[in-house]
């Protein structure tokens, strides 16, 4: 039997492109395979409301755990409060949603090699299809220069209310450590709460056990007592250069890429919800037969047209990587959290206009001109990785 569209790795990206396929195109089958058991606890999936289309507002809204209508953030000399909605929703509501859809999702099924015309899973089975997509997660390449952001999240039930009605995006007043450092609050519940101490560093290595610590110590410190339901930690990459052509070259006769495998994410903070959701939509307009083949182009300028769009947010991580002495690194995100919220806004959801690039880098340098100016070719960051 040949499937209509196969989707790789039932995470983030394929489960949006599995929603908007099947309400644009409920005629086509779609299928989903991941070497998972079943849809994981350990992520929560979160954007401000002005990252998404308002379609895609209404479609996520029935399966967010969390939504509220405002954020904070917090820094040793600025403290401010923007009226941005925010919302949060986990790997089962989405992938409940999927199955829901119609859409069949094979578990416990990993993949050993995936071609255009299908995969064959680690037992041996074929499954063939006339489109696939791979949407297995991040691999490295020498096309993406990437510096990381890392975490461990803790979810805590309180004993008292926490008293914290709004996420935190960032509270950068605890110490500075292992670079730019700050606590990420979620609070789902008046006594349940999501602690994650949060770094950006040079190095992709992660102790869990001492970040957990952290962020049951920056509870204590809260005077929040309680027990810790779950936990969840992340080392997202952070694109300081990216060779999108090369890229795409070597991926010409491979399953088209999606989500965190392709680059789609915003370069400074890692996450992939929106650029997915805008991949979806392309995937989900195609008219006519949809093929690996007719997916491959309008998938591929589109990661062009981004990697384009986010240039400037990739110097921006060379300022704050290469530029910034990690203590002060904090400095650069406290300066922009002064500016304007519709800029703030435009900048998650990665639509900054020339004015707005202007208006973040005048005024008084956060860093030094020369060093500055040191970061501005991405060149050199990707023949050192080559
Ligand atoms: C803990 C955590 C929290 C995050 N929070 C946010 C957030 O709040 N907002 C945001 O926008 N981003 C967030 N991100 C970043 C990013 O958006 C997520 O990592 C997102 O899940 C990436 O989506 P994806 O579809 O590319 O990959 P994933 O969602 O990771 O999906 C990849 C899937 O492929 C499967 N797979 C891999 N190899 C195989 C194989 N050989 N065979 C079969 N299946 C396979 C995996 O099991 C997995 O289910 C977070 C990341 C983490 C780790």
């Amino acid at each position: 039997m040949t499937h209509d569209i196969l989707l790789a790795g039932a995470g983030l990206a394929n489960g949006l492109i599995a929603l908007a396929l099947r309400q644009a195109r409920p005629d086509l089958h779609v299928t989903i395979i991941d070497r998972a058991a079943g849809p994981s606890d350990a992520h929560t999936w979160s954007c401000h409301d002005t990252d998404l289309s308002p379609e895609w507002l209404d479609r996520l809204r029935p399966l967010q755990r969390g939504r509220w209508s405002g954020q904070d953030v917090r820094f040793p000399r600025h403290a401010r409060r923007l009226s941005t909605g925010y919302g949060s929703l986990d790997g089962a509501a989405l992938m409940g949603a999927v199955a829901d859809a119609g859409v069949r999702i094979l578990w416990d099924s990993p993949i050993a090699a995936l071609d255009i015309d299908g995969a064959t899973l680690e037992s041996g089975r074929r499954i063939d299809a006339q489109a696939v997509l791979d949407g297995r997660g991040a691999e490295p390449s020498p096309h993406l220069v990437v510096g990381y952001q890392k975490f461990v999240g803790v979810e805590i039930r309180t004993d008292a209310p926490h008293g914290i009605d709004r996420p935190v995006i960032m509270d950068a007043t605890v110490t500075q450590q292992d670079g730019y450092r700050f606590i990420y609050l979620l609070p789902f519940a008046p006594d349940r709460i999501l602690i994650e101490d949060t770094r950006y560093s040079d190095g992709g290595d992660l102790d869990d056990e001492a970040l957990a610590r952290a962020s049951h110590d920056y509870a204590r410190q809260q005077g929040w007592a309680g027990t810790e339901l779950r936990r969840e930690r992340g080392i997202l990459p952070i694109a300081m250069a990216h060779d999108a052509e090369a890229f795409w070259e070597e991926r010409l006769t491979t399953p088209p890429p999606v989500g965190l495998r392709a680059g789609f994410f915003h370069p400074v903070t890692g996450y992939s919800l929106p650029y997915a959701a805008q991949v979806a939509d392309i995937v989900a307009g195609l008219q006519g037969p949809i093929t690996t083949a007719t997916l491959r182009g309008p998938i591929r300028d589109f990661a062009l047209a981004r990697a384009r769009q986010d240039r400037f947010l990739r110097l921006l991580n060379r300022m704050l990587f290469r530029g910034c002495a990690p203590d002060r690194r904090y400095t650069l995100l406290q300066r922009f959290y002064r500016l304007p919220q519709p800029l703030i806004e435009r900048f998650y959801a990665g639509q900054m206009t020339m004015a707005d690039k202007l208006r973040i880098v005048t005024g008084k340098p956060p860093i030094p001109l020369g060093t500055a100016f040191r970061c501005l070719p991405e060149r050199p960051l990707l023949q050192e990785n080559a």
